[in-house]
């Protein structure tokens, strides 16, 4: 007998046609003689409709409200996958984030898990009754709703994994898995058996939407198995891994892409001791998050040009902090540019070959695109370029790496 978590996302259980069918994967699951725990989101837009209401009667809202009413699709979704599992003849029941209670910390609509408390989830289970637990809210210390942040059903759905040591956790959704890149951009993406966590870490936060970044740094630090695979079908889907389970490994696994960063480039800032902390400091006062960063070498050891990535969100308000700080940063000129992507090549190989960020400068060079920002990590290297090119780059790279389904 298996222990298994199986997490149904939006589109999952998007109407009741969806939500007979997920049961359906849930019973063979049990008839299979497993153990399951069932998580599951909002019906599809179910939540962006709740955003709706809050937003409308205000933008500077209480987010303890907003997480009291955010968090409520998921207590839909979860009554009606129990109800339907009952028509199915499994018994099941719905569980609240604070009928369990899943605690988490105080940062309401974006709280992070501290402890889930299993002894009453377990001994159903035990006695053949499967728990359907809504995702994406748990309880603040300050006894109130608090939500985990969009696509915080994966991280429920992980954490509870780990918590009454599942043996898998699958989350099912509207893709077959984790792809190369994106199939709707490059026709020959294919999907992957088998994905690092360290590598769908990246991939997550570089861009790729399919899990929750929060979720898969759970799931490397509690080592639990994970499947991404489709509602739609009983095909494989792709596994989340250590890397000594994966064989044959690619240089490359995927590539990523994010049109959510806009660029300021800093014209002549001093070149000295604290520039960049009097440039930095600002942004993270107003809580705006850097991404890329390069500083030039000054010519005449006086003033260096300074260029970063913030999201598009948060562009507008970045630049008002650095104008309003003008006169203490001392730069010439402010220069934005929201039409930027970045494109991010993944794979744990890296590390061991010599030449792979060579392979995507010489690809991006055929084409004529220009790079303008470049950083790396050990299993990444991410360029910044004009939007107008993300497609052809992303195809370009995705045959120069050796990634084309034939
Ligand atoms: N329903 C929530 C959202 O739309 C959580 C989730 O789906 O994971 O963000
Ligand atoms: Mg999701």
């Amino acid at each position: 007998m298996a222990r298994v978590v199986q997490k149904f996302g939006g589109t999952s259980v998007a109407d009741i046609a969806r939500i007979q069918s997920a049961a359906a994967k849930v019973k063979a699951e049990i008839d299979r003689g497993n153990q399951v725990a069932v998580v599951v989101s909002a019906m599809a837009g179910a939540t962006n409709e709740l955003v709706g209401h809050v937003t409308a009667i205000s933008t500077l809202y209480d987010v303890r409200e907003y997480d009291a009413v955010v968090a409520a699709g998921e207590q839909v979704s979860a009554g009606l996958m129990a109800l339907a599992l009952q028509g199915q003849g499994v018994d099941a029941r719905s569980w609240l984030g604070w009928q369990i209670p899943i605690r988490t910390d105080d940062a309401h609509g974006k709280a992070r898990i501290q402890g889930i408390e299993t002894d009453e989830l377990l001994r159903g289970m035990a006695a053949g009754q499967v728990p359907v637990v809504a995702g994406f809210q748990g309880l603040g210390p300050d006894n109130r709703i608090t939500t985990l942040g969009r696509g915080g059903s994966d991280t429920s759905a992980v954490a509870l994994a780990a918590a009454i040591g599942a043996d898998r956790c699958d989350i099912f959704t509207d893709v077959e898995g984790v792809f190369t890149t994106d199939p709707r951009i490059v026709a020959k993406a294919h999907k992957l058996d088998k994905i690092t966590y360290e590598e769908m870490l990246e991939m997550a936060s570089l861009g790729a939407k399919v899990l929750q970044t929060r979720s898969v740094e759970m799931a490397m630090n509690h080592r639990v198995r994970l499947q991404v695979r489709s509602s739609f079908s009983d095909a494989p889907g792709t596994l989340v891994v250590d890397e000594e389970e994966i064989v044959e490994q690619e240089i490359v696994s995927g590539i990523a892409y994010n049109k959510d960063e806009a660029k300021i480039t800093l014209v002549r800032v001093a070149d000295r001791p604290g520039v960049a902390a009097s440039i930095f400091g600002p942004l993270s006062d107003a809580h705006i998050n850097v991404d890329m960063i390069v500083q030039n070498i000054s010519e005449d050891g006086k003033a260096t040009d300074m260029t970063f990535t913030v999201t598009k969100a948060d562009f507008e308000r970045a630049c008002e902090v650095l104008k309003s700080h003008r006169a203490a940063l001392g730069y010439q000129r402010l220069i934005g540019d929201a039409n930027v992507v970045k494109i991010s090549i993944i794979g744990v190989g890296m590390r061991s070959h010599p030449g792979v960020a060579q392979t995507m400068f010489t690809a991006l060079a055929e084409k004529g695109i220009n790079i303008q920002v470049i950083s790396t990590s050990e299993i990444k290297v991410s360029v910044l370029i004009s939007d107008d090119y993300a497609e052809l780059a992303l195809r370009a790279l995705h045959t120069a790496y050796g990634l084309d389904a034939d």
